[in-house]
């Protein structure tokens, strides 16, 4: 097999058990190089398990999994260094200032003294973040700590950038700023596994999504081919106190269907929390 063949992330029949609780059943899923892939999936699904299973942060109860090429069991240093991991909690340390936290980052991974400076100015200015510095991380907002940890994730220069949640409990604008920065970190050549449990998110950012519920992968595609299984535009009803919702091609066939009903209703376009929940009967938010 030729190295760019090779899929970034290889997870294969990935089972964890935590003592009775079944996190991850069975998943099997393949992340071609360069991707952005969103995990999309409720709170309590399994997305951060499988995150922590591939960044080396818990150990699989069955099956395996692989980082470009690295078995992350087996291989676990290796794979680990292919890897970079932002968490969905801010980690910090808020006494320090920013280069200070970067550069502890660094001497973990036993990074050169000099390249870690060096890495830390472009990695500042790469963020928007050089004039903030030698600012106490404990004076930034929580957008630009969410920014710090991005960059402390790249420091080592990783192939695959993981994400969890990068966005949660951010301002919508403040959320469209991360989008942008995580969009320029896939065009500069890495590959992004995100896990979110926001629609939009993974409809605006993602190549490919995968549906995760109860720790069973639902179905994987590109956002608008997963979309199109159901129509372009959806009918919401409301019915006494039930919504029912229907899908069609065009906007004219969900108006003309629409006056057919004496109660309220709206026309809107499908999403993909539409083909979450007819694939599940669940929501994701
Ligand atoms: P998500 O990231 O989708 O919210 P998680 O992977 O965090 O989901 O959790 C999946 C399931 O595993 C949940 O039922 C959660 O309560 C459980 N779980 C996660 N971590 C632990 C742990 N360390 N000990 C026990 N149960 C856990």
């Amino acid at each position: 097999m030729i190295a760019n063949e090779r899929p970034a992330i290889d997870i294969v029949e990935l089972s964890k058990n935590y003592g009775r609780i079944k996190a991850l059943k069975g998943v099997s899923l393949q992340v071609h190089s360069g991707e952005l892939f969103a995990y999309l999936g409720p709170n309590g699904s399994g997305k951060t398990t499988t995150i922590k299973i591939l960044t080396g942060l818990a150990r699989p109860s069955a099956g395996t999994a692989y980082v470009n090429g690295f078995n992350v069991e087996k291989d676990s240093i290796h794979a680990k260094r292919q890897c970079g991991y932002v968490p969905q909690a801010l980690n910090l340390d808020n006494e320090l200032t920013v280069e200070q936290n970067l550069y502890i980052h660094g001497r973990l991974f036993h990074l050169e003294k000099g390249y870690i400076k060096d890495r830390i100015i472009m990695l500042l200015d790469y963020i928007g973040l050089l004039d903030r510095a030698k600012s106490p991380v404990k004076e930034l907002s929580g957008g630009m700590k969410r920014r710090v940890m991005i960059a402390r994730a790249l420091l080592h220069e990783p192939k695959i950038l993981f994400l969890d949640e990068p966005t949660v409990g951010l301002d919508p604008s403040i959320r469209r700023k991360i989008w942008a920065l995580i969009k320029r970190i896939q065009m500069d050549g890495t590959t992004i596994f995100l896990t979110t449990h926001y629609i939009e998110e993974a409809e605006f950012l993602a190549d490919r999504v995968a549906f995760l519920a109860e720790g069973t992968l639902v179905t994987v595609g590109k956002p608008q081919e997963l979309i199109e299984t159901l129509g372009r535009w959806a009918l919401d009803i409301v019915e006494g106190e039930h919504m029912k919702t229907l899908y069609f091609k065009t906007q004219e066939e969900a108006k003309t269907q629409a006056i057919q009903y004496p109660g309220s209703f709206s026309v809107r376009p499908v999403n993909l929390e539409d083909v979450f929940i007819s694939m599940t009967g669940k929501k994701v938010q």
